[in-house]
């Protein structure tokens, strides 16, 4: 008996999941009525917002096919892991999760299924195989709209179901959703990415740029309009290349003016964006088009030209500057944010310091700062000149610092102003106040008499801390 689940990557297969939520649902009907209580499921997600949103259409999945949400501290009856394999540690972290699963005797027993970037790595699938047994399915990016048939045939031949494929050269529609949020929702343009920077596994593992059409994405947007969300975020490797696989030139700018014009959708936000594909078209559309807001997060990742061409990023320091200055001279209120990695093979003190040069001319509003982490499968991998640990993380925090004192500053010009904060709910921080952003994404929690949540309030801005705002909302009209 083999491992291997090969399921053929045709059209019919979308659909076909409709048959097998199905099926899954008698499944879990029967259940209820045994247990008297409905089964339910644990989606973990670790990584970035293309996994959130992958997660997302998991969960709507499993909704279908009669599994509810776990409580606190319940084990699920299916637990799914969405992996990262953007750096070491996400692996190692995810790897010690699993571990942590493995039933002793007596235990109830779940269904475990793995999928995300890290199942598009060999070695990794090869690892899960022989050493975590108790992982019962495993698929992949490309096929994660075929959970309904992968789980139903576990459930059903009782044997591990391993399927991954290499590519996909599909754009799937029609895949059940369940958004986490109700006033914010991910809206995915394109997948896969073309541009092979040295350091990154992600086209390796999420195959090359496949563009949706433009009118499902803007149906997809309309729906989300009727269905009362005002914020929308335009999800791709490379936002800006968007429609290049399908042939159409500035497709990226002519999206945006298509979704401004739909009403109920207040706010638009995408990312991310490669800095060597920044359009004129765009700069012009953020300038005209009142709904994309006043943010724009452009990575860097290294202020040295030198390490820039090595990391084949293909624009050089003076390059990115002139870029962030053109961006200003159109919209001189623009909040930029950035991910800026600190020791690359071969990263020298001086292009370290072309780096903070960088932070302290552009002043970002906030930046995702990473230690360089060498992945198995990029050309950076084999670099012989890889920077000691003890130097990264000496780098790292010199980084931290310099940001994190930009970042408050900046955040003290905001001390008395009136902000347009769109309110998600209420506050992590305390049950008293309510949560929300602006446009330009600075994250305010804020005292108001009423529930606002869904709507935009003018909230006044009385204490700036380092990484977010405090206020008050002014009265509502
Ligand atoms: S643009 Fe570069 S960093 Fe971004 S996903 Fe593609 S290869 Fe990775």
């Amino acid at each position: 008996m083999t491992d291997e689940v090969i399921i053929e990557a045709t059209e019919d297969a979308v659909q076909r999941q409709y048959v097998y939520i199905e099926k899954v649902k008698e499944i879990t009907a029967e259940q209820t009525s045994r247990e008297g209580r409905q089964p339910t499921y644990d989606v973990r997600v670790f990584g970035c917002q293309m996994n959130e949103h992958d997660a997302e259409k998991i969960i709507g999945m499993l909704e279908e096919m009669g599994y509810s949400k776990a409580s606190a501290g319940e084990q699920a009856d299916v637990i799914v892991f969405e992996t990262c394999c953007v750096r070491e540690n996400a692996e190692e972290k995810i790897y010690g999760h699993l571990g942590i699963l493995k039933p002793s005797e007596g235990d109830k027993r779940s269904i475990v299924a793995v999928t995300g970037c890290m199942m598009q790595q060999p070695q990794v699938v090869e690892k899960i195989k022989k050493s975590y047994r108790h992982v019962n399915i495993v698929f992949g990016t490309h096929n994660l709209h075929l959970f309904p048939e992968l789980l139903y045939r576990y459930m059903s031949e009782g044997r591990r179901v391993f399927d991954i494929w290499d590519a996909g050269s599909q754009v799937v529609e029609g895949t059940p959703i369940t958004r986490t949020e109700k006033v914010k929702a991910w809206v995915n343009i394109m997948l896969g990415c073309n541009n092979f920077c040295s350091y990154c596994i992600v086209p390796h593992v999420r195959g090359r740029e496949r563009s949706r059409n433009k009118t499902d994405i803007l149906e997809e947007v309309k729906r989300l309009a009727q269905g009362g969300y005002k914020e929308i975020t335009l999800l791709g490797q490379n936002v800006n290349s968007y429609g290049n696989d399908l042939g159409l030139k500035d497709a990226f700018a002519e999206l945006l003016y298509a979704l401004n014009a739909i009403d109920g959708i207040e706010r638009i936000r995408f990312m991310t964006s490669h800095p060597k594909d920044l359009s004129d078209s765009l700069i012009q559309a953020m300038k005209e088009l009142p709904k994309l807001c006043e943010h724009l997060h452009l990575p860097f990742q290294s202020g040295s030209s030198k390490v820039l061409k090595d990391m084949n990023r293909k624009y050089t320091k003076e390059q990115y500057l002139q870029l962030i200055d053109k961006v200003r001279e159109v919209i001189p209120d623009i909040a930029f944010t950035t991910d800026i990695i600190v020791g690359f093979p071969g990263e020298s003190e001086e292009d370290f310091q072309d780096t903070l040069d960088v932070v302290k001319r552009v002043r970002f509003d906030m930046a995702y700062t990473f230690l360089y982490s060498k992945r198995t499968g990029t050309k950076a991998a084999e670099f012989s000149n890889q920077i000691p640990e003890k130097v990264k993380k000496e780098r790292f925090q010199r980084l931290v610092e310099t940001q994190n004192a930009i970042g408050a500053e900046l955040n003290l010009k905001h001390e008395g102003l009136t902000e347009e904060v769109l309110v998600e709910g209420k506050s992590r921080h305390s049950d008293a106040m309510y949560t929300g952003r602006t446009r330009e994404y600075k994250l305010v929690n804020f005292t108001c008499d009423e529930d606002l949540t869904g709507q935009l309030a003018r909230v006044k801005i009385i204490r700036a801390w380092p990484f977010w705002l405090e206020g008050t909302a002014e009265p509502h009209q």
